[in-house]
C-alpha cells in the first residue's frame, strides 16, 4: 500500500498547485508538443512555432521539459548560457527565463547541467519537482503563448505536465509518416482525451524529400501516414514538413531555421502549421 500523504503534506500541495495555477493562468494559450517517441522533430517543431509566434510580435515562452534530451537551448542558439536571476525584475525565488529573441524567452533543463553531455538519471520524484518548479518559479509574466516541448511519450512526465497546465490547455502531436511512428500517434491522441487536452492537431514531420535541383519528390520515409491517421482519427491534420537538411544545419549551428533560410517548402509548411494554430486558437 503507498503511504498516504499527511495532512501537511496535502496542505503543501495544494498550496504549490496555487502557485502553479497563478502563473499559468498569466499565460492566454498553453500548447503542449507531443510525440509518440523521440527523434521525429517534436522539439523543432515546438521551437519554430515558438520563434514563429513571437516574429509576429506575440508574447511567447518556450519551456523545454523533455528531461532527457533537452535540445530546444541548442535550437535557439542559446547553449552554454546560466539562467541568470538578474536584469529583468524577477524575485530571488523566481527563475528567469532566457531571452532568445524579441518576445521570446526560454526555460530548460539544459541550462541547468553543468555539462551538455551530462546524463540526467533522474528518478520520478525529482522529474516531477523540476517541472512542477518551470511551472511554479519561471517568471513567465503575461504571455499570449507558451509552447511546451514535452518528453516523448505518454509516460508520467507528459501526464505531470498536462495536468499542472490545467484546463484549458491544447496540444500538437508530431509524427513522422511510417506506420511505426503513426501507430504511437494513436496513444498521444488518446493520452489527450483521457487528460482533457483538446488537440490543436496532428504535424506530419520528414514527410518527403523535395530535391532543391530538379523539384522531384522522393518519400524517403512514405508520406501520408500521419494525414490518413488524423482522417481516421477525425483530428485535424495541421500539415506535411519535408525533409530538409537545411533544418539540421540550423538546429546544429543555433540559428532559428526561419531566419536560416529563404523561402523553402518546409519552411511554408511550419509556417502553415503555424498559422492553423493561431487561427483554431482564435476560434
Ligand atoms: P525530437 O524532439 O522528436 O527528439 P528533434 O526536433 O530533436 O526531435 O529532431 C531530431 C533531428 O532531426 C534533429 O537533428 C533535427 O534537426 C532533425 N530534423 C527534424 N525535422 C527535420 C526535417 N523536417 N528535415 C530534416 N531534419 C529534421
Amino acid at each position: 500500500m503507498p503511504e498516504q500523504p499527511t495532512e501537511e503534506q496535502k496542505q503543501q500541495m495544494a498550496a504549490e498547485q496555487e502557485a502553479v495555477n497563478n502563473r499559468v493562468g498569466r499565460i492566454k494559450n498553453r500548447i503542449l508538443v507531443l510525440s509518440g517517441k523521440g527523434g521525429v522533430g517534436k522539439s523543432t517543431v515546438a521551437a519554430s512555432l515558438a520563434t514563429s509566434l513571437a516574429e509576429q510580435g506575440c508574447k511567447t515562452g518556450l519551456l523545454d521539459v523533455d528531461i532527457h534530451g533537452p535540445s530546444i537551448p541548442q535550437l535557439v542558439g542559446l547553449t552554454g548560457l546560466p539562467p541568470g536571476l538578474e536584469g529583468t525584475g524577477a524575485t530571488e525565488e523566481e527563475l528567469q527565463p532566457m531571452r532568445a529573441a524579441d518576445n521570446l524567452h526560454v526555460m530548460s533543463i539544459g541550462f541547468l547541467l553543468e555539462n551538455p553531455e551530462q546524463a540526467v538519471i533522474w528518478r520520478g520524484p525529482m522529474k516531477y519537482n523540476l517541472i512542477k518548479q518551470f511551472l511554479k518559479d519561471v517568471a513567465w509574466g503575461d504571455l499570449d503563448y507558451l509552447v511546451v516541448d514535452s518528453p516523448p511519450g505518454t509516460g508520467d512526465e507528459p501526464l505531470a505536465v498536462a495536468q499542472m497546465l490545467g484546463s484549458p490547455s491544447h496540444a500538437l502531436v508530431v509524427t513522422t509518416p511510417q506506420e511505426l511512428s503513426v501507430s504511437d500517434v494513436r496513444r498521444c491522441v488518446t493520452f489527450c482525451r483521457k487528460v482533457e487536452v483538446s488537440l490543436l492537431g496532428v504535424v506530419e514531420n520528414m514527410s518527403g524529400f523535395i530535391c532543391p535541383h530538379c523539384g522531384v519528390e522522393t518519400n524517403i520515409f512514405d508520406s501520408g501516414g500521419g494525414q490518413s491517421m488524423a482522417e481516421k482519427m477525425n483530428i485535424p491534420f495541421l500539415g506535411k514538413i519535408p525533409l530538409d537538411p537545411h533544418i539540421v544545419a540550423a538546429g546544429d549551428s543555433g540559428v532559428p531555421y526561419s531566419q536560416a533560410v529563404a523561402e523553402t517548402p518546409a519552411k511554408q509548411s511550419l509556417e502553415t502549421v503555424t498559422a492553423k494554430i493561431t487561427t483554431s486558437l482564435k476560434a
